[in-house]
């Protein structure tokens, strides 16, 4: 299976397919991350919050999988926004992770009470020259917070990470953001599991039409409509399957029939309330 990739602004590419690791027991970690490997996945997306770096670092280092072939994300946590925190914040990351660099460092949430994230931003492009990330972006950025960070001039974020699955799309957003060569990568792409997405009649056609399950669907909906995606498992066996979406197409009107479930049916927190 080749992953097909999408090209950053900075000129890098990302493979579209990886696996998150939130709410990934620390403890397992490593375990998951070396199976999503050995699967053929070669993108991770964790975050300092989620407390499992040093277990995805360990799966990287037993791989024997060379660097230049893993595209490695990490995140800034809110309480370490600001300059001086940032610039720890990403050293504790690269510790915990072993690595001399990550592929991708995004600012987690705007939190726009503590109205840090422009400060912070311009520390995320001094880390990016340190050569400490090869790319810089935010995560659950609105067009409000995006435009603040596009009137500085300076680093166009590579990339928007947000909540994104069918009931969900934020169309206003992802247009504004790729207009602006700001990629999008879908959160929660299969909603979480927090409503009955893979029992809608659009989904379940499909997936009867292509002889795949309904997650497949709809991961392949994410691909063919340019996000990309990094859906969690801790079954092996789902891990193997949302890897196996390259061999088959949706039609035009299997895709326009999933994007008609749009109803903002946001599952996760609103970033204008995350502090
Ligand atoms: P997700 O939409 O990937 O859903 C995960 C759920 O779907 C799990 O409960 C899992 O059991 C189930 N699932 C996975 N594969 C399945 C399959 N083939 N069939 C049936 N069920 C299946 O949600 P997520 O994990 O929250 O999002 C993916 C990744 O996005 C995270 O791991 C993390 O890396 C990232 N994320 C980022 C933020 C952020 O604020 N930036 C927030 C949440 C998640």
């Amino acid at each position: 299976t080749t992953v097909p990739t999408l090209t950053l602004n900075t000129g890098a590419t990302i493979p579209q397919l990886g696996f998150g690791v939130f709410q990934v027991d620390p403890d397992e970690t490593e375990r998951i991350v070396a199976d999503a490997l050995e699967v053929g996945y070669r993108h991770i997306d964790t975050a300092a919050i989620y407390g499992n770096e040093e277990g995805v670092g360990r799966a990287i280092a037993k791989s024997g999988i060379p660097r230049d072939e893993l595209f490695i994300t990490t995140k800034l946590w809110n309480s370490d926004q600001g300059t001086e925190s940032a610039h720890a914040a990403i050293d504790t990351s690269l510790e915990k992770l072993g690595l001399d660099y990550v592929d991708l460092y995004l600012i987690h949430w705007p939190t726009p009470e503590k109205g840090l994230y422009v400060e912070t931003w311009k520390a995320m492009e001094e880390i990016l020259a340190s050569g400490k990330t090869r790319a810089i972006g935010v995560s659950n950025f609105l067009v409000e917070h995006l435009q603040h960070i596009l009137d500085l001039g300076g680093t166009v974020p590579a990339v928007n990470q947000i909540e994104l699955h069918p009931a969900l799309q934020s169309l206003e957003l992802t247009q504004f953001a790729r207009q602006h060569g700001i990629e999008i990568e879908a959160w929660g792409p299969l909603g979480q599991g927090k409503y009955p997405l893979f029992e809608e009649d659009a989904v379940v056609a499909a997936a009867e039409a292509h002889g795949k399950s309904p997650a497949q669907v709809v991961l392949r909906w994410h691909i063919q409509n340019d996000n990309i995606v990094f859906p969690k498992s801790n079954s092996r066996e789902r891990i193997q399957q949302n890897f196996e979406i390259f061999d088959f197409e949706l039609t035009p009107e299997e895709v326009s029939a999933i994007d008609a479930l749009e109803r903002d049916g946001r599952v996760g927190a609103h970033p204008n309330e995350v502090n």
